[in-house]
């Protein structure tokens, strides 16, 4: 186990905390925001802290190294190897298998568009799975596996949702109550879906606290019921507002100078962009991750306004 930045070592019954980038492009400085405070919370909690590269999806190659390495060169240190998650196929895969036996997958032949076209059902969330695969006979589904089949289509599994909604804790938005959908577990493509990789992994790392943007916070609800499903416990949130450029829009390259190595080519310190993050969090003057973590305290953190962080193009410092 690494020295944490407290000095201190968490006691090995401790929980952990994590960070689960995907692997599609470099961070930007809201990402290395949201993974600052996912360590600090972690840390500052005696949790350990451990990373998962997220690669069930697209991947672009040699990001997961660069995002490794920009983590370790603003300070963040971990403990473990980084979880790889397509090494994880035989617990996703057994997941699935629990699951179906238990009568909570049914097959889904619909393509996006037949999604879209079905519209929103009555009592269905707006962007929820309108329900038109979830009771047919088994005529019906012989019928609908040829069609798929004749297309070179597989069906996806869904889940059949336990509950309408569900209730999980976030330490910023307090209980938060949200629908569950009767989301993908498996694609057509047959790779699992995020939203079961996400719930089987976090329970095999032990993870009981998720610090994420909150772009996810909608998610939490349905994960908290599938992890619940499976027997796990599911983990405290602290969804962290995202970043945004000048346009309100997610922060993206358009934005200007918003990645470690940009900002290094308009002649900023890794401590510069650290204080810039620290700025924006309420602590002046910080220089290291180190200082980051001693400057805040977690009532200063849940006490940050909900509101996204707003970066403006980055000048020269
Ligand atoms: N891999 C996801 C992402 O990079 C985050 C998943 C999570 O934190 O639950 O957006």
């Amino acid at each position: 186990m690494t020295e944490r930045a407290s000095g201190e070592r968490a006691p090995l019954e401790a929980g952990a905390g994590r960070f689960a980038p995907s692997p599609t492009g470099d961070f930007h400085l809201g990402n290395l925001r949201t993974a600052l405070l996912a360590w600090i919370w972690a840390r500052r909690s005696g949790r350990r802290f451990l990373l998962r590269i997220e690669d069930i999806d697209r991947v672009r190659s040699g990001s997961a190294e660069r995002q490794l390495a920009d983590l370790a060169e603003i300070g963040i240190d971990w403990d473990d190897e980084p979880l790889i998650q397509t090494s994880r196929a035989d617990a996703h895969e057994a997941a699935l298998k629990d699951l179906a036996e238990r009568g909570m997958l049914f097959e889904c032949y619909c393509s996006r568009r037949d999604i879209r076209e079905a519209g929103s059902a009555p009592h269905v969330p707006p962007g929820h799975y309108p329900g038109t695969c979830l009771d047919l006979d088994e005529a019906t589904r012989e019928r609908r596996r040829a069609e798929l089949a004749a297309e070179h289509r597989a069906p996806a599994l869904r889940l059949r949702a336990p509950a309408p909604e569900w209730t999980v804790f976030d330490e910023l938005y307090g209980p938060y109550t949200g629908p569950v959908d009767h989301f993908v577990l498996r694609r057509a493509d047959g790779a699992p879906a995020y939203n079961l990789a996400v719930v089987v992994d976090d329970a095999h790392q032990g993870i009981d606290q998720v610090v994420r943007g909150d772009d996810l916070l909608t998610q939490a609800p349905g994960q908290a019921a599938l992890a619940a499903l499976l027997g796990v416990t599911p983990p405290t949130y602290v969804h962290v507002p995202l970043a945004l450029g000048p346009s309100g829009e997610r922060l993206a390259k358009r934005d200007g100078a918003v990645r470690l190595g940009e900002l290094h080519a308009l002649g900023w310190s890794t401590a510069d962009a650290i204080g810039f993050i620290g700025s924006s969090l309420g602590v002046e003057r910080a220089r290291s991750a180190r200082d980051l973590f001693d400057a805040l305290d977690l009532g200063a953190l849940r006490a940050l306004p909900l509101k996204p962080w707003i970066v403006e193009a980055p000048a020269a410092p």
